[in-house]
């Protein structure tokens, strides 16, 4: 799908569609089977980890983005108000903050867990970041 006619998310839709995609993997009629999806589970980690090279990003489909389409440069603050870290796996899942606000919302096309990615710009690499969406740390 084309960048640019991504549909932009909010906190709100990001938290609903984690929610709805927690119901379906664990109440729904595969609960059982979907414990472990044998397509994203290499990428279920709480806080933030590099994209592993070998992983067959096919299984993914990108839904959406948390990028504002105007805005140049977003800020590279992030949102700590517990005294989290950028990587804690309990940091705070917030779309107007650094660096949620250069994410993409991705799914799985089994599972239909749902994944965070961006790709941070170090000075002499490129790194993939993928964090699962967690309903419950997405700030109201
Ligand atoms: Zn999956």
């Amino acid at each position: 799908m084309d960048a640019a006619s991504l549909l932009r998310w909010t906190a709100a839709d990001l938290r609903q569609a984690a929610h709805a995609a927690h119901i379906s993997r664990h109440d729904g009629p595969d609960a059982a089977a979907s414990t472990a999806c044998l397509s994203c589970h290499a990428l279920v980690c709480p806080g933030w980890e590099s994209l592993p090279v070998y992983f067959d990003q096919t299984r993914l489909e990108r839904v959406a983005t948390l990028r504002a389409p105007d805005d140049e440069s977003p800020t590279v603050e992030e949102f700590h108000p517990d005294g989290t870290h950028s990587w804690s796996a309990d940091a705070p899942i917030a779309p107007d903050w650094f660096p949620y606000n250069r994410c993409d919302v991705w799914r799985c096309l089994t599972c239909r867990c749902l994944f965070l990615r961006y790709t941070e710009y170090g000075g002499y690499y490129v790194d993939e970041r993928v964090r699962e969406v967690r309903a419950e740390l997405i700030p109201q």
